[in-house]
């Protein structure tokens, strides 16, 4: 901008650089007639960006570079432009450039950044664009986060900057608002930038506690406060001073901040979602193969984000699982309810969005119709849910609200199919309005009047060829062509020559044109005015259409679940607060959908707190083992969403959180030592999980070398036996691990089955109690199609080892992964010896598992307490004493089995 210093300015460009001056952090887009144009670095930038041409509107060298886009296609430039991380200043006319006196008025109307944009095209359709805001204490942290778009805002305290930062990766907000001071802290940002990859915005306003909760107040009411710390107060007015300012509009959608408590919701962290592919699945990190995608079923955007939100945030409370599921055990148990429910919400559109649009005046016609076909549902949708008897859908019932009185409105005043644009007409309906029909009746009558006066003109001159025409310059004329000009009469005014005609009005002809075109530009003031109107009624009850919105998408959720379980044979598992996890028949809810079908061999579960608290699972590489356990933590975890299972039975313990994590190997992060982010993931899980947590661990310490993995997978187990408790599942293809079952009380050797036959291993895919003591590498070398050379050295290479190890090696080994143990302790600053375990008789290693499941099941029975039970759950657990009792034949069958594969 240098070189117009000290020039002077037209005064259209002084206005610019002062509305510059007041968005530099934007890209100001300059409304000029029916374009936005750019200037200066603005529009070398966005020449770059969009690849625009760059002119200017001076002549020589040094005039100021601009660019520019017709205004009815910016939204899509715009889009491109915020999706590069810019923001962009909207600047409008706010007058009209025909009547200005002078220079047009302009102002800056609103300005989209990546967390606020609204636009429909480029909005996920059943996801959420959320803009966030930190604000740190100490090590403490306030976040909020809103979605403009839905009018949904919620606050959380985080009390660690891992828990923010596994936050942040969950809601993977747009954009995210940090106090200025803070965001100056690079090594910070850099932290934070490796959990979450969209913009950091400085921002100030609404820091200070008093201007903060005041702000707050003035917009949510004098009444609202929230149970939380300051900083999460603090957090909730920084973001909305943002939204103020630079929505500049008073956001009458966007609902009070809602806060989210964890104790509310299973821990589940950024690498479990990840592990457990909730919501992206395989190498290209796309959405088939994920959970999401063999669940969602909802037929609303509504539904589709709320589903999402379940997946996200399982539950831990008994009570809400079970509303859930006895919601959705009725839509699986009565077709026609679910039918119906299904027609119903497939004509419902994106409600919360058209809300959204209703604040921001931006919804059309087209849009208030959309709103009415939807609300249109409800009435019928309710009378269909009256017969419903579960609480949840009963409430979801309560809260749908048809608001007749709006869609009457709507139906009466609106024409069936409105045009796209809101100020050109055509939007109201005949009958409304009687001005509008008056008016109406004027153009078409002033019109037929045109006509007739062209027939009267032509007998009066009697040229035959005789037209009235119209243009937008020079309004209604009489053409008549040059042949003719001769029989033209005296009180024609010429007004325009062409090529072979000449047009002429005359003063009747005027008189009609003021009477058309008058009524013309006062029926489309008059019909935008009314719009108006009834947008401004529609807003009024916004928050009623919000909460049906709600509830819409609660019951699609749930509508959702119903449809897959009864498609998919899923059954309603036990949820109580014991601690077993017993499954049976289970099956991992993706791959059974991706694979051919039919082929899915399930499997069986049992974990409790006791002797069967930690399995350790053996078996050689590509034998299910990794399925298996993930099949284990993705059950638990629908279960408290409060979905069915893909089981024929389970009974699941409460979790407080899962915990996965996956050895090195499988997965490529580029830059970073994997080993080291392997092991920092397993001291995270080691902090954070407890007793009641569930643990998947797979293939932990492959990312180093053999004796270093092998001690510390070792290690890993011991302390989570020891110290934690907690039910584990422990994939391994070390299979010198299972000897620690010997040792340790609560640990449980299980293998994948293999059939050797001849050179060949056949995989099973089913769990059987009990070690595996071969990693059949080879085999499975053999089946990846190594040449047969190649595979027979291997062998003799095994077999020296082998002999090798028989020679006494095997016991140094032994010796060294104890003593790499307390090293290791050591180093992570522990007491140097294990804690002492203290094992109550029956906790010491059975003589078989045969007496163990019968005495297991005699201490079942010794503590059952009858008196709180209702026959029905009395008879399950006899039922149950049965099933354990006829397993233990079944462990025999496996023992002998496994004596015959070994
Ligand atoms: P591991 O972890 O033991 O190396 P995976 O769990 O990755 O093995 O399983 C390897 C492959 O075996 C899977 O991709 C799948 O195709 C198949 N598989 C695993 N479990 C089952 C099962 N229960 N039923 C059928 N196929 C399975």
């Amino acid at each position: 901008m240098k070189r117009n210093e000290g020039q002077s300015l037209t005064p259209m460009m002084q206005q610019y650089r002062e509305l510059k001056e007041q968005h530099k952090e934007a890209i100001l887009f300059f409304r000029l007639g029916d374009f936005y144009e750019m200037f200066f670095e603005d529009a070398i930038v966005a020449s770059q960006e969009l690849g625009l041409v760059l002119t200017s509107r001076e002549s020589g060298e040094n005039a100021p570079p601009m660019c520019g886009v017709p205004y009815h296609a910016a939204d899509g430039y715009i889009a491109r432009l915020v999706a590069k991380g810019y923001k962009v200043a909207i600047c409008e006319q706010m007058e009209d450039p025909r009547l200005a006196k002078g220079l047009v008025r302009r102002e800056v109307v609103r300005i989209i950044t990546p967390g606020t944009i609204t636009d429909d095209k480029v909005l996920p359709e059943k996801g959420n664009n959320f803009l966030a805001a930190v604000v740190p204490q100490g090590e403490c942290y306030g976040l909020a986060w809103a979605d403009v778009s839905t009018g949904e805002f919620h606050v959380k305290y985080c009390a660690s900057f891992l828990e923010l930062a596994d936050e942040l990766a969950r809601l993977n907000p747009a954009e995210c608002l940090l106090p200025s001071y803070w965001l100056g802290k690079t090594d910070i940002v850099k932290r934070l930038q490796t959990w979450y990859s969209g913009v950091f915005t400085p921002w100030d306003e609404g820091l200070e506690p008093d201007v903060g909760l005041q702000l707050l107040r003035e917009r949510f009411g004098s009444q609202w406060q929230l149970e939380a710390k300051g900083e999460a107060l603090a957090a909730c007015s920084l973001l909305l001073s943002y939204l103020l300012a630079t929505q500049k509009n008073t956001l009458p959608h966007l609902k009070p901040p809602s806060l989210v408590e964890d104790i509310a919701y299973m821990a589940l962290d950024q690498a479990t979602r990840r592990n457990l592919e909730l919501f992206l699945a395989g190498r290209e990190a796309g959405r088939r193969g994920s959970l999401l995608w063999v669940l969602d079923r909802t037929a609303t955007a509504m539904g589709g984000r709320t589903l999402k939100r379940w997946l996200e945030r399982p539950l831990v409370k008994l009570e809400a699982i079970r509303e859930r599921q006895e919601a959705v055990k009725e839509l699986v148990d009565n077709f026609i309810l679910r039918q119906k429910v299904e027609g119903f919400l497939k004509k419902v559109k994106d409600l919360e969005r058209l809300a959204g649009r209703v604040a921001y005046g931006t919804a059309g016609g087209r849009e208030l119709q959309a709103l009415r076909h939807s609300l249109e549902v409800v009435t019928p949708l309710k009378e269909a849910l009256k017969e419903a008897k579960a609480p949840l859908l009963k409430d979801v019932t309560k809260e749908l609200d048809a608001i007749p009185e709006i869609t009457d409105l709507i139906a009466r005043a609106l024409v069936e199919e409105p045009p796209a644009g809101v100020k050109e007409g055509g939007l109201i309906r005949p009958g409304y309005h009687p001005e509008v029909d008056r008016l109406r009746e004027a153009i078409t009558h002033g019109r037929e009047w045109i006509a007739e006066l062209e027939n009267e003109e032509r007998e009066r001159t009697g040229i035959k060829s005789l037209k009235v025409g119209f243009n937008r310059v020079f309004g209604y004329y009489i053409e008549v062509t040059r042949p003719n000009l001769s029989l033209v009469p005296a009180d024609y005014e010429r007004k325009q020559t062409l090529a072979n005609a000449e047009r002429f009005i005359t003063p009747r002809l005027k008189e009609l044109e003021q009477q058309v075109l008058g009524a013309e530009e006062r029926l489309v003031e008059l019909e935008y005015e009314l719009f108006q109107e009834l947008r401004s009624q529609v807003l009024a009850v916004l928050p009623r259409i919000q909460a049906t919105a709600k509830a819409l998408g609660v019951l699609d959720a749930l509508y959702s679940l119903a449809s897959v379980a009864a498609e998919y044979n899923y059954t309603c598992p036990v949820v109580d607060e014991g601690e077993v996890i017993e499954i049976r028949q289970g099956r991992h809810p993706m791959l059974e959908r991706v694979g051919e079908g039919g082929n899915f061999v399930p499997n069986d579960t049992f974990l409790d707190c006791g002797r069967q608290r930690l399995h350790i699972i053996t078996g050689p590489n590509m034998a299910g083992k990794s399925t298996y356990i993930r099949q284990v933590a993705l059950i638990v975890l629908l279960a408290q969403v409060g979905s069915f299972v893909p089981a024929s039975w389970a009974r699941i313990g409460l979790v407080d959180g899962i915990f996965t994590r996956v050895g090195a190997a499988d997965d490529l992060f580029a830059g970073q030592s994997t080993f080291m982010v392997e092991m920092r993931e397993v001291a995270y899980i080691l902090s954070r999980a407890t007793r009641r947590s569930l643990i998947i661990l797979d293939e932990v310490g492959r990312g180093t070398s053999t004796t270093d993995g092998l001690s510390i997978a070792r290690a890993v187990v011991e302390y989570i036996h020891d110290r934690i408790g907690a039910r584990t599942l422990f994939a391994t293809h070390y299979h010198e691990l299972v000897e620690l079952e010997q040792y340790l009380p609560g640990v449980k050797n299980y293998s994948v089955a293999v059939r050797e036959q001849g050179k060949d291993i056949l995989f099973l895919h089913t769990i059987i109690p009990g070690g595996t003591d071969k990693s059949y590498g080879i085999h499975v070398a053999r089946l990846a199609g190594l040449p047969e050379d190649l595979i027979r050295r291997a062998e003799e290479l095994l077999k020296g080892i082998y002999q090798e190890g028989e020679k006494g090696s095997g016991k140094k080994v032994q010796e060294g992964l104890q003593e790499d143990y307390r090293i290791l302790l050591r180093a992570q600053g522990e007491v140097l010896e294990p804690e002492p375990v203290t094992r109550s008789p029956e906790e010491q290693p059975p003589k078989s598992r045969r007496t163990a499941i019968e005495a297991e099941v005699l201490k079942e029975l010794e503590n059952y307490n009858l008196f709180n039970k209702t026959p029905l759950e009395a008879m399950q657990a006899i039922f149950n004493w049965q099933k354990k009792l006829a397993a233990r034949k079944k462990v025999v069958r496996d023992e002998q089995q496994l004596r015959w594969w070994g």
